[in-house]
């Protein structure tokens, strides 16, 4: 499995931090696939020939998630994994991608209303979810951890009773806390930056969230770090509207295609792999391995 250990790589990701930016400046692109003209047909009526009459597709991803979703200080562009792999579907499309912001609660309402066509926002596989919106294969595995200032007496998740820990409303740490750290104080707010925040100012110890958000947080600011091991295993999957099967295939036929010639590892390496030094193999669980890491807890 394609766990990142953060806080092994750290001291590279640390030296990277001049090397972000430039790839935030547009250096080392993958190479795109070979475009050679043709605009795939789709079945009229199908919700692909829909987005090819409109001409766009839109996305909803993060704006403040480096390096999944987030925007660049000096372009304004909305750039990262999430955005690359968005990217890659409107181009199978032929359309032009539309990226809005999609924060974590808002993901499956802007699906059940039509705010956005797709969801790649850094968005866990679970059966709750499973039972509103239908999710695509796996496309990444994030882990579970504690993020507090370097000086914190934290020293992980079972660390955190009388604690105030921040993370997102709508996301899986709402959950993963209440079992994991059943004692701490949970600050619920919008976005990470506002956690971010928060732990920056000492308003709260502790941020828990995917390892891949809270390494964007120790970019900017060295003096937080990761405390303790991961705790839970997240695999992301696009969001997709509920029901919407040949969709489905057709998103699931682009990640896989993606993984299969090389662009997921371009990508890893573009936005992960050149500040860690290390090469994770792109994900082989499938969607009901997925599933099974979180059975169902409400809706379903
Ligand atoms: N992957 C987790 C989730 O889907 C946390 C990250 C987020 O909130 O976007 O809830």
């Amino acid at each position: 499995m394609a766990h990142v250990r953060w806080s092994r790589r750290w001291p590279v990701v640390l030296v990277s931090v001049f090397a972000l930016v430039a790839a935030a400046c547009g250096e080392d692109e993958p190479e795109p696939p070979a475009d050679d003209g043709q605009m795939q047909e789709f079945p009229a009526g199908s919700t692909m020939a829909e987005l090819q009459e409109a001409g766009e597709i839109t996305i909803g991803v993060k704006y403040d998630v480096p390096p999944f979703g987030f925007r660049n200080p000096q372009t304004d562009a909305i750039e990262g994994f999430d955005v690359d792999l968005g990217q890659a579907i409107a181009d199978e499309l032929g359309v032009e991608p539309n990226f809005i912001e999609a924060i974590s609660d808002n993901r499956i309402p802007f699906l059940v209303d039509g705010t956005a066509d797709l969801i790649l926002s850094t968005m866990t596989i679970t059966t709750d979810r499973d039972a509103e919106i239908d999710f695509s294969i796996p496309y990444y595995i994030a882990e579970g951890r504690v993020l507090a200032p370097v000086d914190s007496d934290i020293t992980g998740v079972e660390d955190l009773a009388g604690k105030t820990v921040c993370t997102a409303t709508g996301s899986t740490y709402e959950e993963n806390l209440k079992e994991n750290a059943p004692e701490a104080k949970l600050r619920l707010v919008d976005t990470y930056s506002e956690c971010f925040e928060l732990v920056q100012t000492g308003a709260v110890d502790a941020v828990s969230t995917d390892d891949v958000i809270l390494t964007g947080m120790i970019i900017q600011d060295d003096t937080l770090e990761l405390k303790g091991e991961g705790y839970t295993v997240e695999p992301y999957g696009a969001g997709i509207a509920e029901g919407d099967t040949d969709f489905k295939e057709f998103v699931d036929g682009v990640i896989q295609a993606f993984i299969d010639d090389g662009r997921w590892d371009a990508t890893y390496q573009k936005w992960i792999g050149q500040y860690t030094g290390e090469t994770d193999p792109a994900p082989t669980m499938t969607l009901e391995e997925a599933l099974e890491l979180r059975p169902c807890e409400e809706t379903c």
